[in-house]
């Protein structure tokens, strides 16, 4: 038997728990993982709360991230004692994941932990650091350098924006926060932010074109936040979009892509193939001050799921949260 995290759907309603399951209720798979963390991301918000149809499957283990060692794999490439990472492929949403003390999975699905990274601190990066690394990789795909001028970061005191800022921050880029809490300036400039902006200065609806200020931009908040930095782009600056915590619409006009040459690059790490997720791991293991993490990260059981996915949801939650699921 093992804990974990259900999630039903059924006449009574949609719900989740915490309840013990039997090791024969796993789904198919050819690696089981005992699990040693895992993590709570906005989407895995989404997938407790019912607030979106993030959950396409029922009853579904929720938990897009875990961390732990193979204890049985008919994999090639997968050896029983390894220590593995997951972060995404629809696990959580189709298959089920990580917020459980078991999980059984597709081996193509894992990646090694890198060496520069305890099971803890893997998690506490998690999908929202990944998902930052492969921001930062695609504005240096698209030529940003930190000599062109400042960066901004949206939903910046976020699991997301917190290693975002602490990234480009190392990697000498002038960050810029934009942040709806004040009150987290400190955090921010702990991890690296030059200077904090009002999120309110973002959000609202503006003009096609604005001061052009921004060399490059992460943007995890989507709707007229993301307009608006596209707006205030640089000469050929280049915003990475990976998020939607303000909203899903984009209304925008094509002004800033065709007076200014911006570049929206767009970024998923559900599906992001596996040469993209290792480089992105390497990068983590070189490119992140694991010292930060500990500033980054506050620590929860899986019973503590449930009552913290609403408040992730509405920004109350600040850095990344891992799950000890143990
Ligand atoms: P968090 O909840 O940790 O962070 C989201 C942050 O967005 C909040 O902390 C808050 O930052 C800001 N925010 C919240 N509500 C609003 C609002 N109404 N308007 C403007 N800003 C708001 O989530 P994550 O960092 O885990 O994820 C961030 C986003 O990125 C989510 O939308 C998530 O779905 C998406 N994501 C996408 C991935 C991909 O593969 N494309 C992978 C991972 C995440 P502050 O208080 O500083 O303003």
């Amino acid at each position: 038997m093992f804990k974990a995290v259900l999630i039903d759907k059924d006449d009574a309603g949609y719900r989740a728990r915490l309840t013990e399951l039997a090791d024969d209720a796993l789904p198919e798979g050819n690696v089981s993982v005992r699990v040693a963390w895992s993590t709570l991301n906005y989407k895995d918000g989404l997938a407790i709360t019912g607030k979106m149809p993030v959950v396409r499957k029922f009853p579904m283990v929720p938990g897009i991230d875990l961390a732990g060692t193979v204890e049985a794999s008919s994999h090639p490439e997968v050896r029983v004692g390894d220590a593995v990472v997951l972060n995404g492929w629809g696990v959580g949403e189709t298959h089920w994941g990580g917020l459980a003390q078991r999980a059984r999975l597709d081996g193509d699905w894992l990646v090694p932990l890198p060496a520069a990274f305890s099971a803890r601190q893997a998690m506490a990066i998690g999908t929202a650091g990944y998902t930052a690394m492969l921001c930062v990789l695609a504005l240096e795909r698209h030529g940003v350098t930190p000599d062109q001028g400042e960066v901004l970061v949206t939903g910046a005191a976020g699991g997301v924006g917190s290693v975002a800022v602490a990234l480009l921050a190392r990697l000498g880029y002038t960050v810029v926060a934009s942040t709806g809490r004040p009150e987290e300036a400190g955090y921010l400039k702990t991890l690296g932010a030059a200077e904090i902006i009002e999120r309110d200065t973002l959000s609202a609806p503006g003009k096609p074109l604005g001061k052009e200020r921004w060399a490059g931009a992460v943007d995890t908040v989507g709707s007229h936040t993301l307009a608006n930095v596209c707006a205030g782009m640089r000469y050929r600056g280049t915003v990475a979009a990976c998020g939607l915590a303000q909203g899903m619409d984009f209304p925008a006009t094509v002004a800033p892509f065709i007076l200014r040459g911006v570049t929206l690059a767009g970024v998923d790490s559900v599906m992001a193939p596996r040469d993209l997720r290792l480089q992105a791991w390497q990068r983590l293991a070189r490119d992140l001050d694991v010292a930060l993490l500990d500033a980054i990260t506050s620590e929860i059981g899986l019973s503590e799921t449930i009552d913290t996915a609403p408040r992730l949801l509405a920004g109350q939650v600040r850095g990344r949260v891992v799950v000890d699921v143990n």
